[in-house]
């Protein structure tokens, strides 16, 4: 009988006060190894393979079963993550989208957090923004900056409303060729000219992913661009996931068993048809709930931030529920 899985999801994991950009939305390396103990604790580490094989009817998951999973394929994946889950025996999932990896391009998701970790008056940032899709409409069919704001102006979860607006604009409230001229333009004014001496220093290499497989960590694909797949036409789909497994497959990955992780949680009936006929085995959303077995293409996952920091904490809501 498929049960719940803890799942959590992790994405910057830095020396926070010594890097560059302290400001950055992540979590402290400190922080990490305090969770992780926190983890070993209260929880089963599991392998994804474990999971996968649960979910085909295969053998139970011990009980408390936790996952840990890493969107984005950032360079401290290797650096900081990789040795303290060697030096535990336990599993990451690792996701990072091929064109990071591979193109020397920041990904525009990346290129809006450096541009609000650099520039910390969020103001400034909407007026530039807003000024520059004011000038953009002329060139293109643009929406008003008063739907804009009227559609995207709310504050999320752990963002304020400013700066909530701002990632959505750019994220998905242009259409791509105006809201990729408008983020190249914010990152080269606030944080680098040099693009691919950004991402050569941001991401994770190739030959640093396939040392992971080799040392037991787990490889799933997050797109090709990191595109809300659920925006895109069915063959842009299905040319985002081929593309990307072509990318596993130089990393070494067991094509059979593999596993998506939606870049921003998107995801539709058209891409679950897509990912069933690549024989896809789970995929990652960021719903934010514990994991449940019987829905294989739809796993939820929590947020780092939902678990305490530390072995010395008590156990929480989500720990007492799993
Ligand atoms: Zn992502």
């Amino acid at each position: 009988m498929p049960g719940k899985v803890t799942i959590v999801m992790y994405h910057y994991v830095r020396d926070l006060k010594r890097s560059r950009y302290p400001r950055i939305k992540g979590l402290d390396s400190a922080d990490f190894a305090g969770q992780l103990e926190y983890v070993l604790k209260h929880y089963q580490p599991v392998r994804m393979e474990d999971v996968l094989s649960a979910m085909a009817g295969g053998a139970d998951l011990p009980e408390r079963p936790v996952l840990l999973t890493f969107d984005d394929g950032y360079a401290e994946h290797f650096d900081v993550v990789f040795p303290l889950l060697d030096r535990y025996g336990i599993q990451g999932s690792f996701f990072p989208p091929a064109s990071a990896v591979l193109d020397g391009k920041v990904l525009d998701v990346n290129k809006i957090h450096f541009v609000l970790a650099s520039e910390p008056d969020a103001a400034l940032l909407v007026s530039t923004m807003e000024r520059r899709v004011q000038e953009l409409s002329r060139e293109y069919e643009l929406p008003s900056v008063a739907s804009l704001r009227e559609r995207y102006s709310q504050p999320h979860r752990y963002d304020t409303a400013e700066v909530a607006y701002l990632k959505r604009v750019l994220q998905r409230g242009l259409p791509l060729d105006a809201r990729t001229r408008v983020v190249d333009e914010l990152f080269a004014r606030f944080v680098s000219q040099d693009e691919a001496a950004f991402a050569a220093e941001l991401y994770v290499s190739l030959e640093q992913l396939r040392c992971m497989v080799r040392h037991g960590m787990f490889v799933g694909s997050h797109s090709y661009d990191h595109l809300w797949l659920d925006s895109l036409p069915p063959d842009e789909q299905e040319r985002q996931v081929v593309r990307s497994l072509e990318f596993l497959e130089q990393v070494g990955v067991d094509g059979d068993r593999w596993v998506m992780c939606y870049p921003y949680g998107g995801y539709d009936e058209s891409l679950l048809e897509v990912l069933g006929r690549h024989g896809c085995a789970a995929g990652l959303t960021t719903e934010v709930a514990l994991a449940d077995l019987g829905r294989p293409l739809e796993l939820a996952r929590i947020d780092t931030n939902d678990l305490p920091k530390s072995a010395d904490a008590p156990a929480n809501e989500w720990t007492a529920a799993a």
